[in-house]
């Protein structure tokens, strides 16, 4: 690893400030927000910025709210502080645990949901629950507010569909009444994880109908994705239909396209998928 560059950093107080500065300086400047990801690729000379603006001093840009509906997420709380959240373990408590799982302590406490979705590392948790979770990133940049699904945020590995200058403010978490049975499993054995997978379940009488169903996959595809083909499969049945849970598994596998790479060979992967989404039925229905 090499010595960072020297580079400046600006401490704007307002997002019109912070788009305002990375409209001026370009290329030049990149938001920075825990750095978790973005010191570590500079030292790498992965990524070379003169100017870094500094968005966790924006006010209210770690905010977690209620509004009677959804938990609105400020792209600037770090994973600790959604994982401590008392509005988010009330209402959204698979988020806690999910945010209690990420990476380490020291990740934990720096690193920001915001900064984990911008830079959109195929082994990131949080997309691929929140995506199960039909949930909605918000932006501001000189075009004005923008809302976006979160599987149109992540656009590929490593990249967004950000526009030049523009900035993730927050991301809106819909709670629907009744409550959607949710849960998000992963396999870990290297410093990211190899597998999450995500579902949220929609059932009238405990899981004897699925009545509503998301099933998202992340870290084994280049992106985290939802599957309509696999949800189809999984309609109407039990939660506990091991024969439509394999059937899923095989189409979220073939979907994925999955490959042989250090974390395991492609059938390996596949059996992997059958075995944890029968254990995030069985987990959503507990
Ligand atoms: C050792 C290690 C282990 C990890 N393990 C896991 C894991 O198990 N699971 C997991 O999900 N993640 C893991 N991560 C990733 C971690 O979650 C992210 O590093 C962290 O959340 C990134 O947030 P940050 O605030 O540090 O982002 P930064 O490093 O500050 O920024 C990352 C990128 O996002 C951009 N950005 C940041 N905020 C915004 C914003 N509001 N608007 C627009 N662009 C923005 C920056 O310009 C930069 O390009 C790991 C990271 C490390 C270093």
């Amino acid at each position: 690893m090499t010595p960072l560059r020297r580079f400046e950093i600006d401490q704007p107080a307002s997002t019109t400030e912070a788009s305002r500065i990375l409209a001026e300086f370009g290329d030049e400047a990149s938001v920075y927000a825990g750095g978790t990801e973005l010191l570590l690729a500079m030292r790498h000379g992965a990524l070379r910025y003169s100017r870094l603006v500094d968005v966790k001093v924006l006010p209210g840009f770690d905010a977690i709210t209620w509004d009677g509906g959804y938990v609105q997420i400020g792209a600037g709380a770090t994973h600790r502080a959604i994982e401590k959240s008392a509005l988010i373990r009330e209402k959204l408590p698979v988020i806690a645990e999910m945010e209690s799982r990420v990476a380490n302590i020291r990740v934990r406490a720096a690193g920001t949901i915001g900064g984990n979705l911008c830079f959109a590392e195929p082994h990131s948790d949080p997309a691929t629950l929140l995506m199960a979770l039909e949930a909605i990133a918000l932006t501001s940049g000189p075009e004005g507010a923008r809302e976006l699904p979160i599987h149109e945020l992540i656009s590929g590995a490593y990249s967004n569909s950000l526009k030049p200058s523009e900035i993730l403010t927050s991301i809106r978490v819909p709670c629907p009444q009744p409550a959607l049975l949710s849960a998000y499993v992963k396999f870990q054995v290297h410093e990211r994880p190899t597998l999450g997978l995500a579902v949220a379940i929609e059932t009238p009488d405990a899981g004897k109908t699925i009545a509503g169903i998301r099933v998202a996959i992340g870290c084994l595809c280049p992106f985290p994705r939802r599957s309509a083909a696999a949800e189809q499969l999984l309609l109407g049945t039990r939660a506990d239909a091991e024969k439509a849970i394999g059937a899923a598994a095989n189409v979220l596998a073939d979907e994925a396209e999955l490959l042989d790479d250090q974390d395991g060979g492609a059938d390996y992967k596949r059996h992997l998928l059958r075995v944890f989404l029968e254990r995030a039925m069985k987990k959503a229905l507990d």
